[in-house]
């Protein structure tokens, strides 16, 4: 459990990444605190958490309303005398192009995806400071990196949350605070409801896999391979011939083999270590394309 009593805020814990990641913090261990702005999904999601066997605390908190955050983090340091993690996960999406886009709109998600994540840092970063360690870790994305149509407010509030970041982990780092961003594609979840399908193939069609993310549940239903520190990563001595995704690429090439002793490389160091100190085979020979007069590879 790499996560053991560590005290951490989840902030839009309700649904979709962060209810993930509140599952997950839950076990590994962490005292789970959900927070969302939505009563009846807090509690569902504080059930789940429970059934996991973790100790949880939920908080129906809009995390735009600066005094409503004070009173989540007071109560949390109360209770548990300090605060290890803070993730500011909750977010929203109003889109519009440029020239349709309404003061209502871009305010909207400056203040949930910028400003709050702004309240909710401010709201623990004396306590992290005091106790000499913490972390706190926003939700950009990739449309922060890149931009996206019809997402001027979106882009420049994950952007902002880069800005955000990069100067507080200068100002924190050397307090013992660690400052860190995640910056998803695509994931799908109940906010990308709002997106254009048109948008959103564009998106799919940038991705290698050419499927946008899925949640862990998902994953599992739809029997996809793990991706990254799963079974399938790439098999030793099988290089080349599986992916990293799991999906075959065909034959394994065949070994390249030295011209003057026919072994491979490998073999012809192991012979050439083996031989060292017994006199003039010490030495490796060249690979067939590095023979002095030699114009074609060897196979
Ligand atoms: P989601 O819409 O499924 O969940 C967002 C949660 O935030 C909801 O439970 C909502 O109630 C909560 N929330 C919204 N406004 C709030 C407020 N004022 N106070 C408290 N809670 C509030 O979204 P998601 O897809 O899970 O995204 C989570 C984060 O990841 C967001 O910051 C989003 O911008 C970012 N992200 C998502 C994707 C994606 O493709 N889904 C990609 C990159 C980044």
């Amino acid at each position: 459990m790499r996560l053991k009593n560590k005290v951490s805020i989840i902030t839009g814990a309700a649904q979709g990444i962060g209810l993930a990641t509140a599952l997950k913090f839950a076990r590994e261990g962490a005292v789970v605190i959900v927070c969302d702005m939505k009563p009846e999904a807090v509690d569902a999601a504080v059930t789940q958490c429970r059934a996991l066997g973790a100790e949880v605390s939920g908080f129906a908190v809009d995390v735009t309303k600066r005094e409503q955050v004070d009173t989540m983090v007071a109560a949390v340091r109360e209770k548990h005398g300090r605060i290890d993690v803070l993730v500011n996960n909750a977010g929203i999406t109003r889109d519009a192009r440029l020239q349709k886009m309404t003061l209502e709109q871009f305010d909207a998600v400056i203040d949930v995806n910028l400003r709050a994540v702004f309240h909710c840092a401010q709201a623990v970063v004396e306590t992290m400071v005091e106790q000499g360690a913490g972390v706190i870790l926003n939700a950009s994305s990739v449309v922060g990196l890149y931009g996206n149509f019809g997402q001027t407010n979106y882009a420049a509030s994950k952007f902002g949350v880069i800005g955000f970041t990069k100067t507080w982990s200068r100002e924190l780092g050397p307090k013992g605070v660690r400052v860190n961003a995640v910056a998803p594609g695509f994931i799908e979840t109940p906010i990308l409801s709002t997106i254009p399908d048109k948008v959103i193939e564009q998106m799919r069609e940038k991705v290698p896999l050419r499927r946008l993310g899925l949640r862990r549940g998902d994953r599992q239903r739809l029997r996809l391979p793990r991706v990254g520190r799963g079974r399938l990563r790439q098999r030793r001595g099988h290089r080349g011939h599986r992916r990293h995704d799991g999906l075959s690429r065909g034959a394994p090439r065949p070994a390249r083999r030295h011209a003057g002793c026919g072994k491979t490389a490998r073999a012809c160091q192991r012979a050439a270590r083996a031989g060292a100190g017994i006199g003039d085979n010490a030495a490796p020979c060249l690979p067939s394309s590095k023979m002095p007069g030699s114009s074609s590879p060897a196979v």
